[in-house]
């Protein structure tokens, strides 16, 4: 493979609004092909090109301005090259706002049985059919250019842990022998690329990982492989670590993080983009975020609870429904159930990043965060 260095001629994709006086915290603007949004933002997780049980009118109401998809899911199904001939991912799922899709290297990885990584790519089998896939990093950007996604990320390794020093330090090798091709290959100037940092949970390799990322250059950078299984205060301190290696010019995104506690803790560090699938997994399985914390709806003592999740919640389902009736609609498994418990936590999301980007441009984020601390009281 030859290596091309191209020059960026895009416009600035991202530029810095306010900068915290007491942390790292910062606001941003995030300009896109399709929409322009504030950070810090949180991006709900639309696995097969839905978020699952909501239209995309239910997420204008939750003021979601930018969602995830997953590449792998939609290369294997309906195919990218369907999605291409139908006007691409934003027109196919009528989302007109900003989409960021993942490379699929994460899904090829985790789940599926019989795969092998090499130098050249990931192989492995589909769920779906058995049929066997080489993901490259060539493939891994015709597909994000197929789908005409506005952000793409480059292919990575994603290790388990924990891992050694020495296999972390070889899979970090490959992730950027895969960043070179990704950029190589990547086309598009209304397609902005995101590199990732890897490098586990060992700082020397994560300071090692951030150089050479810099170095190829990419529109934004995100921070891989935390949030793997490892103790929250690990994940803190190498997110924290990493975060300030990196540009104060550059967005900075963490993959997969995180709980409510956990993103206004990285805000503090300077991270600007989150996404995660928890609210929307949580919201199907009964568990319902509020300002002081998780309740979980199945419980016996909302049977005939007339007061909504939260009484501060402005979403659809706060104005309209009690507590008895979400409870009576997840024991019944109505499908209804799903949609109006994901309006009310991924409305939460929006709301907790609104309220921290708030509390930046005033200048009051650190007591924001105090107050938060003091109040959200976690899983009931
Ligand atoms: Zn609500």
């Amino acid at each position: 493979v030859t290596l091309v260095e191209k020059t960026n001629t895009r416009k600035t994709l991202w530029r810095l609004n306010k900068q915290d006086s007491s942390s790292s915290a910062r606001t941003g603007t995030l300009q896109t092909l399709h929409y322009t949004l504030e950070t810090p933002a949180f991006m709900p997780v639309a696995t097969g090109g839905s978020v699952k049980a909501l239209t995309p009118e239910d997420l204008i109401h939750c003021g979601v301005e930018i969602i995830v998809a997953n590449t792998y899911h939609l290369y294997l199904r309906p195919g990218h090259k369907i999605i291409e001939r139908l006007g691409g991912l934003h027109k196919f799922m009528n989302w007109n706002r900003t989409i960021l899709t993942d490379s699929g290297g994460f899904q090829a990885y985790s789940m599926v049985e019989f795969r092998k990584i090499t130098e050249n790519g990931i192989t492995f089998r589909s769920l779906i059919n058995g049929s066997e896939h080489i993901l490259t990093p060539e493939l891994a950007m015709e597909i994000q250019n197929s789908l005409g996604s506005d952000i793409a990320m480059i292919l990575d390794e994603c290790l388990p842990y924990p891992a050694t020093m020495e296999e972390t330090a070889r899979s970090m090798e490959l992730t950027l022998l895969w960043a070179k091709r990704c950029k190589s290959a990547h086309r598009g100037e209304n397609q902005a690329l995101f590199g990732i940092v890897q490098g586990g949970m060992f700082k020397n390799l994560r300071r090692e990982c951030t150089e050479q990322m810099l170095k190829i250059g990419f529109d934004g950078y995100a921070i891989g492989g935390l949030s793997v299984g490892e103790e929250r205060d690990l994940m803190l301190e190498i997110a924290e670590y990493t975060a300030g290696m990196l540009p104060p010019s550059s967005i900075r995104y963490l993959m997969g993080v995180g709980k409510p506690e956990e993103i206004v803790d990285c805000v503090s560090f300077g991270i600007d983009l989150f996404d995660c699938v928890i609210p929307t997994r949580n919201a199907r399985n009964g568990s319902l975020y509020t300002w002081s914390g998780v309740i979980h709806i199945k419980n016996a003592k909302y049977s005939e609870d007339e007061s909504p999740i939260d009484y501060q919640c402005r979403c659809y389902t706060c104005q309209n429904f009690s507590r008895a009736y979400l409870r009576h609609l997840w024991i019944n498994h109505e499908p209804l159930s799903f949609r109006l418990n994901t309006i009310h936590n991924v409305f939460f999301y929006q709301e907790l990043l609104a309220e921290i980007r708030k509390s930046i441009e005033n200048n009051n984020f650190e007591e924001f965060r105090r107050n938060f601390k003091n109040t959200y009281g976690g899983e009931e």
